[in-house]
């Protein structure tokens, strides 16, 4: 192998811009010529690629977003797609692809190995939703800001005896909302994964809280919560009770309660600014990880982070990996929190 590509795929997280440099910093140490692949695999068919020399990546590790742009691409998802990818690569001489991405991007790290380009590929995104790893990158930076948010929220419902509705980001799973709920005492902490009650988990809690004089409430929610996706266990409830958004869920709290509520959506601010240390850290560790495994003539890899260590899953068994949702810690949060 004498030259490695690096590409950013699927949903952006801060943390990515410090995987590709620890990326083509490895590379060209280890004698490799370093190739960047703009835009994920949409780039690699299109064959929007440049050379990448060790100046091109200064200053970028302290910035969010990726500067080889990421994107979404359907037609890389079917053979013809993959087949011009692969003779992107052979035009431009590519013969190893580091990806940074999700899940989605890992399967297509496979299909790339299994039409003869060897991959191997790391974990960014900030939902830390991927089954095989423990961490992902961007989601200490995320979580990070949340808290911030939060803190903000809370001030101002603070002053006005407010109850604060916040939809979180994080796709299909509650791991930022239950992070950032612990973070920021929050309430309420409503994630996909665990069903909920309305009266028992929402209402009782906002009462006892005022029967112990608080007048000011943080309600935490997945976005997840409100997608219709078979292991989300509260759709059928918002379904039920209209309780669609979380305006309306706002809305029915007030109406319950008489405590005056208010929405939030934190979104995709959830998604930018500057990496966090350990988001740098854990980037730097698992770029320099995938180098070394292509040095070695190993692809089809997924590195991965497990109990505080880095380490490497062949792609096909870690997708089928399993992560439970950590329920006896939304319990711990749920003790801790009024
Ligand atoms: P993420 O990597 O964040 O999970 P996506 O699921 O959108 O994001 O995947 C990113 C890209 O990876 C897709 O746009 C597509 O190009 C590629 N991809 C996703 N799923 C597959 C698949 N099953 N086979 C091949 N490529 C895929």
């Amino acid at each position: 192998m004498k030259t490695i590509g690096v590409l950013t795929s699927g949903g952006d997280s801060q943390g990515m811009n410090a995987g590709v440099r620890a990326v083509v910093r490895t590379g060209l140490d280890e004698g490799f010529r370093m190739m960047g692949i703009f835009g994920g695999y949409k780039g690699l068919i299109d064959g929007n690629i440049r050379e990448l020399f060790a100046t091109d990546v200064s200053g970028i590790i302290s910035r969010g977003g990726t500067f080889l742009k990421s994107a979404r691409c359907l037609e890389f998802k079917e053979e013809p797609g993959i087949i011009k990818a692969v003779e992107t690569c052979k035009k431009f001489g590519i013969d190893g692809i580091v990806v940074i991405g999700g899940d989605g991007s890992f399967r297509g790290a496979r299909d790339l190995t299994l039409h003869g380009i060897p991959c191997v590929a790391m974990p960014g995104t900030i939902d830390n939703d991927i089954v095989c790893s423990d961490y992902t990158i961007g989601f200490d930076t995320a979580l990070n800001i949340v808290a911030d948010l939060v803190d903000r929220l809370r001030d101002t419902c603070y002053s006005h005896n407010r109850c604060s509705v916040v939809q979180i980001m994080g796709k299909n799973a509650g791991w930022v909302t239950l992070e950032g709920g612990i973070a920021t005492g929050a309430t309420c902490i409503i994630v996909p994964e665990v069903e909920f009650d309305f009266q028992k988990d929402v209402i009782d809690r906002i009462e006892e809280g005022k029967r112990l004089g608080k007048d000011s409430f943080i309600v935490m929610v997945s976005e997840g919560v409100f997608f219709n996706v078979k292991s989300n266990k509260n759709y059928q409830y918002v379904v039920d009770n209209d309780i669609d958004s979380p305006a309306k869920l706002a809305k029915a709290i007030e109406k319950a309660t008489g405590v005056e509520s208010r929405e939030t959506i934190l979104g995709h601010v959830q998604r930018g600014g500057s990496p966090t240390a350990r988001d740098r850290i854990v980037a730097a560790e698992m770029g320099n990880y995938c180098v070394k495994l292509l040095k070695k003539g190993i692809s089809n890899r997924v590195v991965v982070m497990k109990n505080e260590k880095i380490v490497d899953y062949d792609i096909v068994e870690a997708l089928k990996m399993e992560k439970p949702f950590d329920v006896e810690r939304l319990r711990m949060a749920n003790s801790i929190n009024i």
